[in-house]
């Protein structure tokens, strides 16, 4: 099986001409896109810009993003189904640009199932090795393996018509599994999911990843599929890579401001333009801070950083800063309680525990403890500096 190196990888999908538009109108059009678009050149959207990453052979690595990220730009060019207009792809040290999907021994799942509607789950799950022309008794005993893993052993019979959408998608990942191939690529597998099926496949697909050990790189938006699921997340925006660290690190250091908001976005406290003195020190909420040296270095040239804190960092405590509450939420075994302070909103949790949730009354005086051991702190470019 393969480690896949990505070096400089680039990609830039050319503006969408439409045909019957000639002349003005065609490059009225092109223009728009320009503007449209957060990246484009004058070639067309820059879909992936200059990416390098090394996914280990066995690994499962979570690219995560917002919609328009590159995410799927990144598979495809993985498995093969998009050159990349500038850079290297390749499967253990060989280069692979120009290796076309087929040749490359790697399997997709996407988010519709794309499964074919006329098919049962049996044939469904048998095709990769139908068309590789095995013998009928062997092909019926990887079936029956590999519905059992994936639950499906009463549903081999039925159309995916009559399937629950968390059915129908364990049915596209058997047949990726089928085929044993050396790497299966997952576009927003889950996506189409409720939030409990949603919970149930992922928890599958990690049990599958630790029997199988295939490499594994599953992409989504979903911050909780990524948290729950990787052994290694790569954090991408406007197609350039962001961070690329284990759940841990991202979760605790993350690179600049976008990957710490957008890891446990809800409930990330972030305090913008604090300024600092020219000995380094800040006052959040009364309380006076001190830069390191080496952190005042990354501060810049500038006056000003932003602090942030995740509100399961932060402790309702006599010693704290001194809040009102302004309600609170339940979200699963959480209480979130949103409070302010010297007019900035702080949003804190707690597990609940059976009495907390009667505790916070809209209007009631709180005291909120900060240990700096927490604090993510950036600059004026968003850029970690502790
Ligand atoms: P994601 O999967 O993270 O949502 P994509 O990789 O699909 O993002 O897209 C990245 C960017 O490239 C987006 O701005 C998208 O509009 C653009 N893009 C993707 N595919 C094409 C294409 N075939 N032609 C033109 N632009 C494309
Ligand atoms: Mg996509």
């Amino acid at each position: 099986m393969p480690k896949i190196t990505l070096k400089d990888v680039t990609m830039i999908y050319p503006f969408q001409k439409v045909s019957g538009l000639f002349g003005r109108k065609q490059k009225q059009l092109i223009l728009k896109q320009q503007q449209e678009m957060p990246y484009t050149s004058n070639e067309g959207v820059i879909a992936l810009q200059h990416f390098d990453g090394v996914i280990e052979d066995g690994s499962f690595t979570v690219v995560l993003g917002p919609s328009g990220s590159g995410k799927s730009t990144l598979l495809r060019i993985v498995a093969g189904l998009e050159r990349p207009v500038l850079g290297e792809v390749c499967f253990d040290d060989v280069l692979c640009n120009d290796v076309p999907a087929q040749e490359r021994d790697v399997a997709m799942v996407f988010q519709n199932y794309s499964l074919y509607p006329n098919q049962t789950v049996y044939q469904n799950i048998a095709f990769p090795l139908e068309v590789k022309h095995i013998p009928r008794e062997e092909i019926e005993a990887e079936v029956k393996k590999i519905a059992k893993l994936l639950r499906l052993d009463e549903k081999l019979n039925r159309l995916p018509q009559e399937l629950s959408g968390g059915e129908r998608q364990r049915v596209a990942i058997a047949r990726a599994l089928i085929r044993k191939p050396s790497v299966i690529l997952f576009d927003e597998p889950f996506s189409n999911l409720d939030v409990l099926m949603r919970k149930e496949l992922r928890n599958e697909l990690k049990q599958i990843h630790e029997t199988c050990k295939t490499t594994f790189i599953y992409v989504t938006h979903d911050q909780y599929d990524a948290l729950y699921l990787a052994e290694r997340i790569v954090i991408l925006k406007d197609g350039i890579k962001q961070m690329d660290a284990s759940v841990s690190d991202v979760y605790n250091y993350p690179a600049n401001r976008f990957c710490a908001q957008f890891i446990g976005s809800s409930t990330f406290n972030l305090f913008e333009d604090i300024p600092v003195g020219k000995d380094g020190r800040y006052k959040l909420f009364g309380q006076t801070y001190e830069l390191t040296e080496k952190q005042q270095k990354r501060l810049g040239k500038a006056k000003t950083l932003d602090a942030g804190i995740r509100g399961t960092n932060l402790a309702v405590s006599d010693l704290g800063v001194d809040a009102i509450v302004e309600y609170t939420e339940m979200i699963e075994a959480d209480l979130i309680v949103h409070a302010k302070a010297e007019e900035k909103e702080i949003i804190l949790v707690e597990k609940m525990n059976g009495s907390n949730e009667m505790k916070y009354m809209r209007g009631q005086p709180i005291r909120i403890a900060f240990d700096p051991k927490y604090f993510h702190l950036f600059n004026q470019n968003g850029e970690r500096i502790n």
